[in-house]
């Protein structure tokens, strides 16, 4: 039995929407194991911005901090998006959460359901036993160097960089979490054209030294691409710089069937964040069909890394395998064969799950 203090910081758009449905469940496994979640909220992105100016203001930093993890949905909203010269932005809230509680490295597990093999759009027999945990870079890369603007404004630049210390700290995450599964470590860079990967590479190739029962290889990312749709059984874990791997992960989302289905953990030294890949989705805001499974699993995910409860998450990532072998699809999960009254909206796909638990 653990007392814990988990923050629910659910943003905008659906993430307000699932982010309810995954609190539900870590209710349920604290009554049926014991434990005692304490909840508090806190504001992110648009509605933050609309309540107090500031993408992520002191007081939700504060909270965060204090959490012993954060439950998170998405941020984003459509204002900002046809408007890319708006000085405060939802991602800047994003961006500082991650920077400031020094998340540096981006857990996304990549497991098909067998349930679901037929709603990718990738064939079967190719998806079948595809099993990825990649490890993407959170802190550095691109989105985090000199910005701006020269030759009155018609021309723009974005510095990506990368230290030894960033690249090191990752990779040994991604060491680590290789040795607990098939001992495979695919680094993905492009040290043929960039310098920054040309460190990165240095880098893994001397961590590697200390990992001797890890076989170890280094992909182009251009390649990566291709191989991850031609063949995705050949990855087990995949490191890469922060640009590489948000680009990756979301092609990998169609391996699992949908965005809607992954979930992620941003972890570092401090407080870990967990939360679905996706957006804020504004095209099904409001609409209750948003699937709640990615942040059911991101709740999974949180009582196994945060918390060490690994029966608690096993049981959860179950009852969603059972929920989905008993049929019963979200919108975007579901296809040809799903019985129109096994198509379920946000809380009920929720209900099913908590049934189970
Ligand atoms: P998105 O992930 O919100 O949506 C992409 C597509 O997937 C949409 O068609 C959406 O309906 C569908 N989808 C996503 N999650 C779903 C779910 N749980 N159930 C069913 N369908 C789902 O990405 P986008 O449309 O590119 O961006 C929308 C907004 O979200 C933008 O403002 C963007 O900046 C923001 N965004 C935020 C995050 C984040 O907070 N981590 C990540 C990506 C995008």
């Amino acid at each position: 039995m653990a007392t814990k203090n988990i923050l629910i910081v659910p943003g905008d758009g659906i993430g307000q929407e699932v982010t309810a449905v995954g609190k539900k469940v870590l209710d349920a496994i604290a009554a049926k194991f014991g434990h005692e979640f304490h909840y508090d909220e806190a504001l992110i992105g648009h509605v933050a911005i609309e309540a107090t100016g500031e993408a992520l203001p002191a007081e939700s930093l504060e909270k965060m901090r204090k959490s012993d993890a954060v439950l998170f949905g998405a941020v984003g909203h459509p204002k900002y998006d046809n408007d890319p010269s708006a000085k405060v932005r939802p991602e800047q809230g994003l961006l500082k959460m991650r920077k400031e509680l020094g998340l540096y490295a981006n857990l996304r597990p990549i497991k098909l359901f067998d349930e679901l093999l037929s709603a990718s759009s990738i064939k079967p027999e190719i998806l079948k036993g595809a099993d990825i945990l990649f490890f993407r870079e959170l802190t550095g890369d691109i989105y985090f160097g000199e910005k701006g603007r020269k030759n009155d404004g018609d021309t723009a630049y974005d510095v990506a960089e990368y230290s030894r210390y960033e690249v090191e700290r990752i990779g040994r995450k991604a060491f680590e979490a290789a040795r607990t599964r098939k001992k495979k470590l695919c680094s993905v860079d492009k040290a043929n054209v960039l310098e920054t990967s040309r460190l990165w590479r240095e880098v893994i190739q001397k961590l590697a030294l200390e990992y001797p029962d890890v076989e170890v290889e280094h992909q182009f990312v251009d390649s990566t691409a291709m191989m991850l749709i031609k063949n995705p059984c050949r990855f087990d874990v995949v490191v890469t710089a922060n640009l590489f791997g948000d680009i990756l992960t979301d092609e990998a989302s169609q391996i699992a069937g949908s965005m809607g289905m992954l979930a992620s953990a941003s972890i570092g030294d401090g407080t870990g964040v967990y939360e679905p890949i996706h957006g804020s989705a504004h095209d099904i805001t409001g609409k209750g069909i948003a699937n709640p499974l990615a942040s059911i699993l991101s709740a999974a995910l949180l009582l196994d890394i945060s918390f060490g409860m690994k029966d608690e998450s096993d049981l959860v990532i179950s009852a969603v395998d059972q929920v989905l072998k008993q049929g019963f699809r979200t919108v975007d999960i579901a296809d040809a064969t799903t019985k129109p009254e096994n198509i379920l909206g946000t809380a009920a796909m929720g209900e099913a799950v908590l049934k189970f638990i």
